[in-house]
């Protein structure tokens, strides 16, 4: 089969390669559409240990099963790419994104969606409806992460909870999108990009904030009597993105980390310790997680297609730079196999 395979940094190519064959518990999808995540990029760019040259990078995939389970012959569905053992006591209690033996797709030794043909356990599908466009389908992996970050609220933020959100890129979009569906008060999202400012506002976000030009923590500290929000939620990773969330919530709150820009940060713990301030990470999704976001996008809870596109994968170095060189000009890029169409209802 064809697959885009990343060769080398800032380069991909299309290049035959062996087809995939399914195992006993597996099944054979035929790609529809594969979306480029950040952690895609990440590994272009070569700033990821754990997408070497080689590999086939990708992990937003819908497609068609072609072999496998009967029941699911010619159905198209969305695959989880988090691929976990079930047997680990993470498993076991339902904490997938914990597996002591989690693989993703497009990581380490397990090639991705951006071939023409993947292999996955069979768990790991989930038909979707033809109502669903495939570029409205590749939103269901970046959602699941949304659902599972807010999924870590601690109880004691209480039902109504005030929010802010530091980073507005596709995660935070997802994010805001998905807090606002549940009825979380956001009072502002941060973002320096001006075209995903308009995109945050196209959303319904009535509050973004400049932090090139406005100190966020600052701005709402002020505006919250010197008191902070119940949650600050960091979809950057950046040691200023983490330390304006600690800094902006308040005493008792909560803030949640997600970004995984940069791998060391500090903080001033005698502040974090005397105001009982909160740091929970957020990684990845569990099943339950992955099933949510599946049912936000079949109920069309929201429209991202405005800010998404396809390309076919033989443009794949094209796409790359795109996202790497116009970030918010898309929300997601969608690649998909060369001479194959968009399925689903018309976006
Ligand atoms: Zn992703
Ligand atoms: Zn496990």
């Amino acid at each position: 089969m064809k697959a885009l395979v990343y060769t080398a940094v800032r380069t991909v190519e299309v290049h035959e390669v062996d087809m995939p064959v399914a195992g006993p518990t597996e099944v054979l999808v035929r790609v529809g559409a594969t979306g480029i995540c950040g952690s895609d990029i990440h590994g272009f760019l070569g700033h990821s240990s754990r997408r070497m040259p080689g590999l086939i990078l990708g992990h937003e995939t819908v497609g068609i099963i072609e072999e496998g389970d009967e029941s699911l012959l010619g159905k198209r569905v969305t695959v989880n790419p988090l691929i976990t053992c079930m047997l680990c006591p993470a498993c076991r209690a339902g904490r997938h994104n914990n597996c002591l033996n989690w693989r993703l797709l497009g990581m380490d030794q397990t090639h991705g969606g951006f071939g023409e043909y993947l292999t996955v356990p069979r768990r790991n599908v989930h038909p979707i409806p033809d109502s669903v466009h495939d570029e409205k389908a590749v939103m269901v992996e970046p959602l699941a992460n949304a659902f599972h970050i807010l999924s870590m609220i601690p109880q004691s933020a209480g039902l109504a909870p005030t929010a802010v959100i530091v980073g507005g890129g596709t995660i935070g979009a997802c994010i805001y999108a998905v807090a606002q569906a549940r009825g979380l008060q956001i009072l502002a999202v941060s973002e320096p990009n001006p075209k995903r400012q308009a995109i945050l506002e196209a959303l319904g976000c009535r509050r973004v904030i400049d932090p090139r030009s406005t100190d966020v923590a600052d701005t709402i500290l002020a505006e919250t009597n010197g008191q902070g929000v119940s949650l600050a939620i960091d979809a950057v990773g950046s040691s200023v993105t983490r330390n304006t969330c600690a800094k902006l919530v308040s005493r008792g709150g909560t803030a949640l980390l997600l970004g995984l820009d940069e791998g060391t940060t500090s903080f001033d713990f005698f502040d974090l310790v005397r105001r009982e301030v909160r740091l929970q990470t957020s990684f990845a999704y569990t099943e339950q997680n992955y099933a949510e976001a599946l049912d936000f996008v079949v109920n069309g809870a929201v429209d991202f297609t405005a800010w998404t596109t396809s390309m076919p994968t033989e443009q794949g170095q094209q796409a790359f730079e795109t996202l790497v060189n116009s970030p918010g000009q898309y929300l997601k890029i969608a690649l998909v196999p060369t001479g194959r169409g968009l399925r689903g209802a018309m976006k």
